[in-house]
Protein backbone atom coordinates (compact mmCIF):
# COMPACT_ATOMS: atom_id res chain seq x y z
CA UNK A 1 0.00 0.00 0.00
CA UNK A 2 0.92 3.59 -1.13
CA UNK A 3 1.67 5.92 2.25
CA UNK A 4 -0.39 8.60 2.20
CA UNK A 5 1.54 10.76 4.07
CA UNK A 6 5.35 11.80 4.97
CA UNK A 7 7.43 14.24 7.59
CA UNK A 8 9.14 17.02 6.09
CA UNK A 9 11.82 18.91 8.11
CA UNK A 10 12.11 22.56 7.78
CA UNK A 11 15.85 21.94 8.02
CA UNK A 12 16.91 25.64 8.73
CA UNK A 13 14.94 25.67 11.88
CA UNK A 14 15.98 22.29 13.09
CA UNK A 15 18.22 22.28 16.28
CA UNK A 16 19.25 18.69 15.27
CA UNK A 17 18.54 17.44 19.29
CA UNK A 18 17.76 13.83 17.49
CA UNK A 19 14.16 13.63 19.70
CA UNK A 20 12.58 12.80 16.33
CA UNK A 21 14.88 10.34 15.32
CA UNK A 22 14.21 8.51 18.39
CA UNK A 23 10.80 8.53 18.68
CA UNK A 24 10.59 6.89 15.06
CA UNK A 25 9.58 3.48 15.01
CA UNK A 26 10.82 2.78 11.48
CA UNK A 27 14.35 4.58 11.50
CA UNK A 28 12.99 7.23 8.69
CA UNK A 29 14.33 10.09 10.48
CA UNK A 30 17.96 11.22 11.14
CA UNK A 31 20.28 13.59 12.58
CA UNK A 32 22.69 14.05 9.65
CA UNK A 33 26.34 15.50 10.45
CA UNK A 34 24.62 16.65 13.52
CA UNK A 35 23.58 19.59 11.64
CA UNK A 36 19.73 18.42 10.48
CA UNK A 37 17.47 16.09 11.09
CA UNK A 38 16.40 14.41 7.28
CA UNK A 39 13.57 11.97 6.32
CA UNK A 40 14.62 8.87 3.87
CA UNK A 41 10.93 9.03 2.26
CA UNK A 42 11.35 5.47 1.24
CA UNK A 43 11.26 4.44 4.75
CA UNK A 44 8.61 6.68 6.00
CA UNK A 45 5.37 5.20 6.93
CA UNK A 46 3.76 8.95 7.48
CA UNK A 47 2.83 8.39 11.40
CA UNK A 48 3.51 11.72 12.79
CA UNK A 49 5.48 10.36 15.55
CA UNK A 50 8.59 12.14 14.69
CA UNK A 51 6.46 16.07 14.62
CA UNK A 52 4.47 14.99 17.62
CA UNK A 53 7.98 14.78 19.36
CA UNK A 54 9.87 17.42 17.64
CA UNK A 55 10.37 20.12 20.65
CA UNK A 56 10.46 23.36 17.96
CA UNK A 57 7.49 22.22 16.02
CA UNK A 58 9.61 21.97 13.26
CA UNK A 59 8.63 18.92 11.00
CA UNK A 60 5.14 19.16 9.09
CA UNK A 61 3.11 16.40 7.70
CA UNK A 62 2.23 16.72 4.14
CA UNK A 63 0.06 14.85 1.73
CA UNK A 64 2.34 12.63 -0.65
CA UNK A 65 1.98 13.30 -4.62
S1 LIG B 1 6.20 10.13 10.16
FE1 LIG B 1 6.62 8.26 11.36
S2 LIG B 1 7.76 6.94 9.97
FE2 LIG B 1 7.84 9.00 9.09
S3 LIG B 1 9.77 9.84 9.85
FE3 LIG B 1 8.12 10.46 11.27
S4 LIG B 1 8.10 8.91 12.91
FE4 LIG B 1 9.26 8.09 11.17
S1 LIG C 1 13.06 16.78 16.86
FE1 LIG C 1 12.81 18.64 15.59
S2 LIG C 1 14.49 20.01 16.18
FE2 LIG C 1 14.98 17.95 16.95
S3 LIG C 1 16.25 17.02 15.34
FE3 LIG C 1 14.12 16.45 14.92
S4 LIG C 1 13.30 18.02 13.49
FE4 LIG C 1 15.19 18.81 14.42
Amino acid sequence: MKEKRLAVVNEALCAACGACEEACPRKAIRVVHGVTARVDAGRCVGCGRCASFCPADNIRMEARA
